[in-house]
């Protein structure tokens, strides 16, 4: 990864002007909340050739080798704690964007936090937050992607649900092209929530939603609900039709789908 060639011709205001690279981070969110916890200015940017113990959700492993493309920034905004879970829709909306403006690809927003191409995960995304009182200190966004490496180089279990972007292009990929891309498309759909809110958002994301009107399971530690998924609601739940016929929304925490 060249930071400088990122840097050549970026077309942000913040995003992306300030970079620490680490050729091999533990986790490029842990790394960002340190640097936030020091005082870290909104817009910094942390990027990984590898991650020895990158995260999904409840701790669940992101597999991170070299030829991906991991990162997160680091925001501070003025938002209330609960309205932080918007930005994974946020970073996913930017990313689907992003993959098919470059490579027109047939990408697909999976709720709450997935973006798949040809139907297989090709981008992880996780926001963590650090309050203070009642107030966001900040938030750490961090965005995976599969990028310049084959499918293959993933333990063999995930070979059914995953893919990467050198896998369906059948080619190379240059990160720091994608990179450029990616914080620009962050950038304006960041702003794009603040000053406009969620709705417009919520709208571009579902455009790329995948799973609305299909057969899901819907499982978190210790619940599971069979439905139709319905809608995404302005609070960023998902709707579902259960099988009973009532409506059920279960809200974007720890909780994965599958789709029947
Ligand atoms: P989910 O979206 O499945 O609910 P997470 O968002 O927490 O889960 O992501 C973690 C899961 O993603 C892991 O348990 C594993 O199944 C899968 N995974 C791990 N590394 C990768 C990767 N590089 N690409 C695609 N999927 C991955």
């Amino acid at each position: 990864m060249n930071v400088g060639r990122v840097q050549e011709g970026l077309r942000t205001q913040c995003f992306g002007w300030s970079i620490i690279l680490s050729r091999v981070a533990a986790s490029t969110n842990d790394l960002a909340k340190k640097l936030a916890a020091s005082g870290a200015a909104d817009g910094t940017v942390v990027v990984a050739e590898t991650q020895t113990r990158g995260r999904g959700r409840l701790n669940r492993e992101w597999v991170s080798p070299a030829g991906g493309l991991w990162f997160s920034a680091l925001l501070r905004p003025v938002l209330e704690p609960s309205h932080a879970s918007r930005l994974v829709f946020v970073a996913g909306l930017a990313v689907a964007k992003t993959l098919r403006e470059l490579y027109g690809l047939d990408v697909a927003t999976k709720w709450p936090n997935d973006v798949l191409v040809n139907g297989k995960k090709v981008c992880g995304i996780l926001a963590e937050m650090r309050t203070a009182g009642q107030r966001i200190d900040y938030v750490v966004l961090g965005v995976g992607v599969n990028a310049d490496f084959e499918v293959r180089v993933l333990p063999e279990e995930l070979w059914e649900s995953a893919t990467s972007l050198k896998t369906e292009l059948g080619r190379e990929i240059s990160l720091e092209e994608l990179f450029r891309a990616l914080l620009e498309s962050l950038e304006t759909t960041y702003d794009l929530f603040l000053n406009q809110g969620f709705a417009p958002v919520l709208q571009g994301w579902k455009s790329f939603a995948g799973f609305l009107g299909k057969h899901v399971i819907v499982t978190n530690v210790d619940e599971r609900w069979v439905g139709t998924a319905l809608d995404v609601d302005n609070d960023g739940s998902l709707v579902l039709r259960l099988e009973d016929g009532t409506e059920k929304h279960v809200h974007a925490g720890d909780v994965s789908v599958r789709i029947r």
